[in-house]
């Protein structure tokens, strides 16, 4: 039997493609190791979001020769679709496999390992083997069935895959293709999957999730057309027995409109916590990103959300130092950033991406200002993010708990609200405190440390 590591690098889809792969790799009777330990075959699930993230995924993959310079290092997904030459010409590499073949990943390593040992090929040399399709042209979604994760309570559930947008700063789009929409009833018989394996929140990702459907009925373009068949996915998703809430990933402002809202607010199930991606508070730096909307369409989106659910959780990233952003673009930023109150905001340095538009576009703007600006986000997100949680305190909220926790020398159960919201209760306290995967309804009282409530159930 032939031991398996395995590591992951980037966003929440590759987690899912590759806690797919390696329940497919166990089915298939490999035994799978942690990273750091000797294996005879490691698979790297790359990333390219970032310069960065090449250099991270090159660095594992290297890390994994050294580790056992005989095994099969396999290179997967998104840095693979960039790489091209850097790849082609790494000797730490044995086999390389492109996005959309993850789900064929033990018969191109079986095939791998037969040509390795026909052709009488020394472990330590390489015999380099590539598999990687024009991801642009595919328009087929890779279909690919999780059947447990790693969490507990909550599973992250793909839908759809690629995405038509070509923001001016992102690689996306080249490593992952067009908008590839997968079939609601495989969505479904996943979600019932998970739901009668435990779980009781699905998380709805994916690159663009905003786009899901665009592609159905030979579709494919960059509009919003796709936004009710969202909708309709929900409304079926909200139907399964057993399951209590539904979460959704990362949204464009674009696709909430009234009639979106109103049909999301009649679905109990649905969790009030939104991401919509902003990345400027000012239309000319969203125009140079190519974001296609602006800040005040964006805000009439946070008003409809805020009309129609109570308290709506609303997160966000934002760039700083995009090309171009002067003192006053970053000045509007900021008030936007004031006027709208997130919950939550990533904030993200602008760092040229090779191979984007944004690469080669005049006025960069100094680290040490990027810098400023970014503790400057950060710090006003840390004001916000504790207004939006003290409005609990005193309240009665639902909480789904997901672990146990010592901080500060004592044991709590913690969980989420429906908000997102982190709160933890004191184990000690009642003699049947909540198990992973149970609900319970709790009155938050102060503050445990930064980013947790502290309740009472
Ligand atoms: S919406 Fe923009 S940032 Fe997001 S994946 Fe598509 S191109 Fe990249």
């Amino acid at each position: 039997m032939k031991n398996v590591a395995l590591h992951n690098l980037g966003c929440k889809v590759n987690s899912y493609e590759l806690e797919v792969m390696q329940q497919i790799l166990q089915e298939k009777g490999f035994h799978i190791v942690p990273f750091d330990e000797a294996a005879d075959i490691y698979i790297v699930n790359t990333c390219t979001v970032t310069n960065i993230a090449d250099r991270k995924s090159r660095q594992m993959l290297h890390r994994a020769k050294q580790k056992n310079p005989n095994a099969v290092v396999v290179a997967v997904g998104c840095y693979v679709q960039t790489a091209g030459e850097a790849l082609e010409k790494d000797d730490s590499v044995d086999l390389v496999i492109g996005n959309n073949r993850k789900k064929d990943l033990v018969p191109i390593l079986e095939e791998y390992l037969r040509a390795r040992e026909g052709e009488g090929v020394s472990p330590d040399k390489t015999l380099r083997h590539t598999t990687v399709i024009d991801i642009g042209r595919t328009h087929e979604y890779e279909e690919m069935t999780l059947r447990q994760t790693a969490e507990h309570t909550r599973a992250y559930i793909k839908i759809q895959d690629g995405c038509n947008q070509f923001c001016s700063y992102c690689v996306i789009p080249y490593a992952r293709g067009r908008v590839r929409s997968r079939k609601k009833e495989d969505i479904l018989s996943e979600i019932r999957g998970l739901v009668e394996a435990g779980y009781r929140e699905a998380v709805l990702t994916g690159i663009h999730i905003s786009s899901y459907g665009v592609d159905f009925d030979g579709g494919g373009t960059a509009g919003y057309e796709g936004q009710s068949r969202l909708v309709d996915l929900v409304e079926e998703i909200h139907g399964i027995q057993g399951l209590e809430r539904i979460r959704l990933g990362s949204l464009e402002p674009r696709v909430i409109g009234e009639e979106t809202v109103r049909r999301l607010a009649a679905l109990p199930k649905l969790c009030p916590h939104f991401h919509l991606s902003l990345q400027s508070g000012c239309d000319e730096t969203l125009r140079r990103m190519n974001r296609h909307y602006t800040t005040g369409e964006y805000y009439q989106s946070v008003e409809l959300l805020r009309s129609a659910f109570s308290h709506p959780a609303i997160t966000t990233d934002v760039i700083v130092g995009f090309p171009g952003e002067t003192e006053e673009e970053f000045a509007c930023t900021r008030a936007f950033l004031e006027k709208v109150r997130f919950y939550e905001m990533h904030v993200f340095k602008f760092s040229p991406r090779a191979g984007t538009r944004a690469e080669g576009m005049p006025d960069p703007v100094a680290d040490d200002v990027k810098n400023a600006r970014s503790s400057e986000l950060l710090c006003m997100v840390r004001r916000q993010s504790a207004e939006f949680r003290r409005y609990y305190i005193g309240k009665e909220v639902e909480v789904l708990f997901e672990e146990s926790r010592e901080i500060q020398g004592r044991r709590y159960r913690l969980g989420h609200t429906r908000d997102y919201v982190k709160v933890a209760v004191a184990c000690a306290e009642k003699e049947a405190s909540p198990k992973a995967g149970e609900i319970a309804v709790v009155r938050p009282e102060s503050a445990l440390e930064e980013g947790i409530l502290l309740g009472r159930l």
